[in-house]
């Protein structure tokens, strides 16, 4: 039996020249875990050509949604970018991922930090009441080069808080805070500058880190999680996986080649 199942492209949203996202149908048995991935692709020449992708939809909605890269020459991304409603894609049957409520230990706060498509994961988790019986406050931060690329940033500072079963919660737990660092804009420069700088925890009311209390989930360019890891190691954070819960998590958004 294929572990691929076939979905259908139901909408197309092109956020700028260099991002997109798309909507598709989901097979009944397809299920996951909010903050998952799992491969997605288009059938070329006959052959399955797949690529990790984060799940932007939760575990509960009937619809899967992705954002996406556009590299040029990229074998995948050179062809999906122009995908149209009703063409197929191809998902893999089996999610997976570290990006996920279990592997950390309980805290009061929760930190979602990403740059460009790590955004992903991160949507599913803040639409997932868990999060929000788990922790007291959720600190969702984005960093990109341009106000454009902020995907989403009107359904998670305007729409969800109108949700008709979360909107009470994300008003009061979370905490939105995008950045930029190409163009001005309320927050500015990249995420590990404003964390060393402090102005992140200022701009949001909170003292910084502390192991103690403080959960941390990352997922970006392969830097800002190799500066990232770094600053929460000194501090006294302990990276957590499947079955061994710790205090932080990483998920690449991407692997340079
Ligand atoms: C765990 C995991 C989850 C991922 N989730 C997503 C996701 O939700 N959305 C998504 O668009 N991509 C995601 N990716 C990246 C994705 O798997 C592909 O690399 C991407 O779709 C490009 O595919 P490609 O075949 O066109 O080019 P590739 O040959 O795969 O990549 C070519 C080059 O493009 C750059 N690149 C690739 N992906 C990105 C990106 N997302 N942002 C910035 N630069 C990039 C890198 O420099 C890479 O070397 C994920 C990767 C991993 C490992």
């Amino acid at each position: 039996m294929s572990n691929l199942n076939e979905e259908t492209i139901l909408t197309v949203r092109h956020w700028t020249d260099s991002l997109f996202s798309f909507t598709a149908t989901r097979s009944p048995s397809f299920r996951f875990v909010n903050g998952q991935f799992t491969m997605i692709g288009l059938q070329i020449d006959r052959k399955p050509l797949l690529r990790a992708y984060s799940m932007v939809s939760t575990n509960y909605d009937e619809e899967l949604e992705f954002l996406s890269i556009k590299v040029p020459d990229g074998p995948l991304t050179s062809r999906l970018q122009h995908i149209v409603e009703g063409d197929r894609i191809l998902v893999s049957k089996k999610p997976t991922g570290t990006l996920v409520l279990d592997n950390l230990l309980p805290g009061r706060n929760l930190y979602l930090l990403s740059t460009g498509t790590g955004l992903a994961p991160f949507m599913s988790i803040i639409r997932d009441p868990e999060t929000y019986d788990k922790y007291e406050r959720i600190v969702l931060a984005h960093g990109c080069r341009s106000v454009a690329e902020l995907a989403y940033r009107d359904l998670i500072a305007r729409e969800l808080t109108d949700d008709e079963y979360l909107g009470e919660l994300i008003s009061e737990k979370l905490i939105y805070y995008p950045t930029v660092t190409r163009e001005p804009f309320r927050h500015q420069g990249r995420i590990t500058d404003l964390i060393d700088s402090g102005q992140l925890f200022e701009d949001i009311g909170q003292p910084g880190y502390d192991p103690d209390r403080d959960r941390v989930m990352l997922c970006g360019s392969p830097q800002m999680l190799s500066d990232l890891k770094i600053r929460l190691l000194d501090q006294g954070f302990t990276e957590g996986a499947s079955g061994k819960p710790a205090s932080f998590v990483i998920e690449k958004a991407f692997v340079e080649h």
